[in-house]
């Protein structure tokens, strides 16, 4: 559930109007609500309450604006980082440096020294040597490092292939028949204090099957190594749960999640860490968009909106389907093409679509734009950075400034071998 909802007729953000958001601020604009933001928080815990031991860390990646990790801080939320920037948001919006996961299968000596020096709580190792890295880096400092083994399960998500990440040809973690030679290795190293497995299979999914399958295997593998005399304490699900992009195509609730989880895990008698993304920001945010023209296409028109791909970059990399809306529909409806004005044919967000009627000058919502979004937008064809806001009741904040082209240009340099 949200809180983006038409009153009489106008699409709102909580309490405020899309359209004084527009012009206060202009579009494209992406838009978040907090009081969606604390329900989604509130909705994955409560799925939880049957798990004793637990720790919820958001992952930044899928939406790392300060004011969006501000709201999770306050619902008691850790962080799931996977670059040094990434951490330095966590702590800049009031994280507890203890309740930050450190994953990525790229983390640099830097990026690991300086974690270690911020009193990151857990780093999700990847690969062997990068855990002799940290041992020796944790060692130099006179620390020790809490570190968890991603573990590869070879299992198939069945999800889009650029998300998917828990099959051997992937490139995360290590494969699950070497994972308990290598952890006993790892184990043995000063610097390391060597606490238990991780596990991430992949994004959007939707059907537990596969994931119940990796966690049962990954499980089992932690209480062997426990049973070995292993100092295993934890296992961390990582995160993925799906959210419903199309009206119609509904994944599991976060309540049948924790309900699957706790029947899985029952018994392991093992701290359980999460890592949710997408299932906490996806539907708290909407991308504003107005129509710059509507131009007539063969077989049907192209909808021609000021957001493009480079604000909104789900459809061309992953074909990921926005439900597209009127921020005043009149009720009637058309058959349309959406596309943004980037000179690319993969700036399409729609083919062949049922939306409602729009004309030059509409303004317009994809939905669904909270995860994934405003961070992977990039500056291509010289546009502006978009900008985010947050709504609270009805006030609302810019909470990203719109990063201009005059920006950029003066962050770049002309060498004096090019002066005249
Ligand atoms: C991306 C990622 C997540 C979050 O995935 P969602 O699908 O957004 O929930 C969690 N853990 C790891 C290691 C990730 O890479």
């Amino acid at each position: 559930m949200d809180h983006f909802d038409y009153r009489n007729g106008v699409l709102h953000a909580e309490d405020v109007p899309m359209s004084a958001i527009a012009e206060a601020v202009g579009t494209p604009v992406y838009i978040y609500s907090r009081a969606t933001l604390e329900r989604h928080a509130q909705v994955f815990r409560d799925a939880l309450s049957a798990i004793p031991n637990k720790h919820i860390a958001f992952a930044i990646k899928a939406n790392p604006n300060l004011a969006v990790l501000k709201v999770l801080a306050k619902q008691g939320y850790g962080a799931d980082i996977v670059s040094g920037g990434e951490m330095k948001r966590a702590l800049a919006a009031g994280m507890a440096a203890h309740d930050i996961v450190f994953s990525g299968v790229g983390k640099t000596r830097i990026e690991l020294r300086e974690a270690l020096e911020s009193g990151v709580g857990q780093f999700n190792i990847e690969l062997e040597e990068e855990g002799v890295a940290l041992a020796e880096i944790a060692a130099s400092l006179g620390m020790t490092a809490t570190a968890v083994l991603r573990v590869n399960p070879d299992v198939d998500a069945g999800t889009h292939a650029k998300i998917s990440t828990g099959m051997k040809e992937n490139k995360f973690g290590v494969p699950i028949d070497e994972a308990g030679a290598i952890f006993t290795r790892l184990a043995a190293l000063p610097g390391l204090a060597m606490r238990g497995l991780a596990l991430h299979i992949g994004s959007q999914l939707f059907d537990f099957g596969p994931i119940e399958a990796a966690y049962a295997k990954v499980g089992a593998l932690a209480l062997d190594l426990r049973a070995q005399g292993q100092d295993i304490d934890r296992v961390d699900l990582g995160g993925g749960l799906g959210v419903p992009y199309e009206r119609g195509k509904v994944p599991p609730t976060p309540a049948d999640y924790g309900a699957m989880v706790e029947r899985v895990t029952r018994g392991w008698g093992l701290k359980l860490m999460f890592e949710p993304g997408r299932v906490i920001v996806g539907n708290a945010g909407v991308l504003l968009t107005r129509v710059i023209w509507v131009k007539p296409g063969v077989a049907r028109p192209y909808i021609i909106v000021d957001a493009a791909m480079n604000d909104l970059a789900r459809p061309a990399m992953y074909d990921a389907w926005h439900d597209f809306e009127a921020v005043a529909p009149t009720g009637a409806r058309m058959s349309a093409n959406i596309a943004g004005p980037v000179c690319e044919s993969g700036d399409t967000f729609a083919v062949n679509r049922d939306i409602d009627v729009v004309k030059s000058g509409d303004l317009a919502v994809f939905r669904t734009a909270g995860a994934y979004g405003a961070t992977m937008a990039s500056t291509y064809n010289s546009r502006a950075l978009v900008p985010e806001v947050m709504v609270d009741g009805d006030r609302f904040a810019v909470v990203a400034e719109r990063v201009l082209p005059e920006t950029l240009i003066a962050a770049e340099r002309v060498p004096d071998f090019l002066r005249d």
